[in-house]
């Protein structure tokens, strides 16, 4: 590794350790920056890469709450303000067991790249929780949600930081969180979540729009290849929001999306996956994945555990969590013939499972770009509650398809710039990068 990034990277492995999956995406993105820093030694000298790696804010909470049975839970709540050069921090909120700070800081660190990618006013964070919400009843979901923004609330605002949902955060936590936010601050501050129910400042499409957005970036990705979704054989994992809509999107485009997971195993379904029926499990039953196939005997079949990556695809979308498809699953994919993956969740292939899609010649659209969608219209609703206004479907999906399309050749044009053509990896991290750089420079020694 060049010098002057293994410097910075020895400070942030010693500053932040045990944490992996952050260190995993600082060297995502450092792979990517020697060409930036000779182009722009102004970077290095204003130590814009240290500072970039340095939250500017990190918050740890308690929040305790009452489970149905009168128990007193303590969970760890967690919001990284990575980095406002752009615009108020701007990121999800995870609830999930897994989540502690190296997952929050590599998730708050990917999203100042993909917001500036999108090239709306909106800086990069990120929050959650260790909370388990699988299994909990809706009361046990409210009182948490109440816990978490009682302490939370005091460091957000629509100029000043502005979370949404991620993994297990959808518009029933987006709500309760919200009412709590209201309540507290006696403000009916609309901006200061995105993902709210359409009827209280809620944007149509934000729903669909991380899993939609994927799939139009997929297609972009292969129309350079003269290319469509037409008829291509589409492995998804996942089944929560990205993945559905993304399912919705591939298959509105003539593909076949034929597999679909959850942490209990995988559905294949030789038909094409029926999409209602497993939003009504997964959405409204919140069931596990496998009665997909009690109730699609004809076609589907489940598989208790293994890889959703061992089924046979030319495109494939992993949409489940980081570090979900590695790199034996990688060399699977290639020699199944697949020729475009895109990520709907952040970080889901390692690093050397990209490799070897790179090396292949396969079409790698990362979750920078690829699952930008999401946080771009949750931007747009931003601008909606700013103006008092909503849009319609159509219009909101327009200005969505446009995001995309700018995001892919933004990519695209950079990687050529670079001498990296078809690199989408190096057009989104340093075209993401160098827009914050500049307006970090702009903005002093902050
Ligand atoms: N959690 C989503 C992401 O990873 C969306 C964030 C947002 O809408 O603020 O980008």
């Amino acid at each position: 590794m060049d010098t002057r990034l293994e410097a910075v990277r020895s400070i942030v492995l010693d500053r932040n350790p045990g944490e992996g999956e952050f260190h995993q995406a600082v060297d995502e993105v450092f792979a990517s920056l020697v060409a930036v820093l000779d182009k722009h030694p102004e970077f290095a000298e204003a130590s814009i890469l240290e500072r970039i790696c340095e939250p500017e804010r990190q918050i740890i909470f308690r929040v305790p709450w009452v489970d149905d049975t009168g128990k007193v839970q303590i969970n760890r709540g967690f919001r990284v303000e990575f980095n406002s050069a752009l615009g108020p921090f701007k990121g999800g909120l995870r609830f999930h067991p897994s989540v502690y700070q190296g997952i929050i800081k590599f998730l708050g660190f990917e999203q100042i790249f993909k917001n500036a990618l999108t090239g709306m006013p909106i800086g990069g964070g990120k929050g959650g929780a260790d909370f388990d919400p699988r299994g909990r009843s809706e009361g046990e979901i409210m009182r948490f949600c109440q816990s978490f923004m009682t302490e939370l609330y005091r460091h957000l605002g629509e100029y000043t930081d502005v979370p949404a949902g991620d993994i297990g955060v959808g518009g029933r936590e987006i709500g309760f969180l919200f009412g709590q936010y209201k309540r507290i601050t006696n403000r009916y501050e609309s901006g200061v979540l995105t993902g709210k129910g359409t009827s209280w400042g809620g944007s149509l499409v934000r729903p669909e729009a991380t899993g939609y957005g994927t799939v139009l970036f997929t297609q972009e990705m292969l129309r350079t290849r003269k290319q469509t979704f037409d008829g291509q054989r589409v492995a998804v994992s996942g089944s929560g929001n990205v993945a559905l809509h993304a399912i919705v999107k591939a298959q509105e485009l003539g593909a076949k999306v034929v597999t679909a997971s959850d942490s209990s195993g995988f559905v294949v379904d030789e038909a094409g996956i029926d999409v209602d029926l497993l939003s009504q499990i997964k959405e409204v039953e919140r069931g596990r994945i496998g009665e997909y196939a009690e109730r699609r005997q004809e076609t589907a079949k489940f598989v208790d555990g293994g890889s959703v990556w061992d089924v046979d695809a030319t495109v494939a979308l992993p949409c489940a969590t980081q570090n979900e498809l590695l790199e034996e699953d990688a060399v699977k994919l290639v020699k199944s013939g697949v020729t475009a993956v895109a990520e709907g969740a952040n970080m889901p292939c390692t690093s050397k499972a990209a490799d070897v899609f790179h090396d292949a010649g396969v079409l790698f659209g990362p979750g920078k770009a690829a699952n930008a969608g999401g946080v771009a219209t949750s931007a747009l609703e931003m601008q909606q509650n700013a103006s008092r206004d909503s849009w319609t479907f159509e219009y909101t999906e327009e200005r969505l398809t446009d995001i995309m399309v700018g995001i892919h050749d933004r990519c695209a044009t950079t990687a050529d710039e670079y001498g990296q053509p078809g690199n989408y990896v190096a057009g989104a991290n340093i075209s993401g990068f160098v827009r914050v750089a500049d307006a970090m420079l702009a903005q002093g020694v902050i």
